[in-house]
């Protein structure tokens, strides 16, 4: 339903509350964040409530694990309405692959997920929710086996999905981040404090002044140089940018 993701020079975390309290007005029934820590892992808060719950989660979790890094912010979020698998804590995103190194927010419904869990669990890939959406931590996770460059990973994931999806893929271990899209509407932004991606304009406007729509089949890695691969042109759409986002 609503994504939010940052990249930036110091804590992704408070962007990533802020922007999802601004993606409150869509309506979700779940919610949730995943941030980069300083050790290189990923730590994941989710909630079946509102924001404020998740504020509150994450308040907490962060007095026990340092979070933030001031180096390698990095983060993603998600407010979920759910369209594959009921309303749990543990089908709300973002999702993970098995070794906890990749994480995902996914909007949209990806039509083939059946098969490909299918296909991935008879390779020995361990599932933790009933949704659609974790098929593609899994697929990124697999396609890291064969090349380890992660925007490769995720087009090669993307070209394997049917059906929409806007998805930004978090890899731990150096916080590169990758986004992609079809049928589904999400934006990459760049600010003075670093990089952000959102199927809102109005979830990252406060810091951002331009925004890239991304077009169907584009996969586009944030970062000093965005690297795109389209699918689409990479035009900077100077704010504010008309949105015509319908809710997926
Ligand atoms: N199909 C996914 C799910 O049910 C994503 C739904 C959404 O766009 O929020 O978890």
């Amino acid at each position: 339903c609503g994504i939010i993701a940052a990249r930036v020079t110091d804590d992704a975390t408070p962007y990533l509350l802020d922007g999802l309290e601004r993606l409150e007005y869509r309506g979700y029934d779940s919610v949730g964040v995943a941030v980069r820590t300083a050790a290189g892992t990923i730590e994941t808060v989710r909630s079946v409530s509102r924001v404020g719950d998740l504020r509150a989660r994450v308040a907490e979790h962060a007095a026990t694990v340092p979070v933030a890094s001031a180096a390698t912010g990095a983060g993603i979020a998600h407010t979920r309405w759910a369209t594959r698998g009921a309303v749990s804590e543990r089908n709300a995103h973002p999702h993970a692959d098995c070794s906890g190194r990749i994480s995902i927010v996914h909007n949209g419904t990806i039509a083939n997920a059946g098969r490909l869990r299918s296909s991935l669990e008879a390779q020995g890939h361990v599932f933790r929710s009933e949704g659609d959406s974790e098929v593609v931590a899994h697929l990124v996770e697999r396609a890291l086996t064969v090349d380890p460059d992660l925007m490769l990973a995720v087009q090669l994931t993307a070209a394997q999905l049917e059906g929409s999806w806007a998805v930004v893929v978090l890899d731990a271990r150096d916080g590169r981040m990758v986004a992609a899209a079809h049928r589904s509407p999400l934006v990459v932004a760049r600010s003075d404090r670093g990089d952000f991606v959102a199927s809102d304009v109005g979830a990252i406007a406060p810091w951002c002044e331009t925004f890239v729509p991304l077009r169907d089949g584009d996969v586009v890695e944030l970062g000093e140089a965005w690297s795109w691969s389209s699918g689409g042109l990479a035009v900077p759409v100077p704010f504010p940018t008309p949105a015509p986002f319908a809710a997926d």
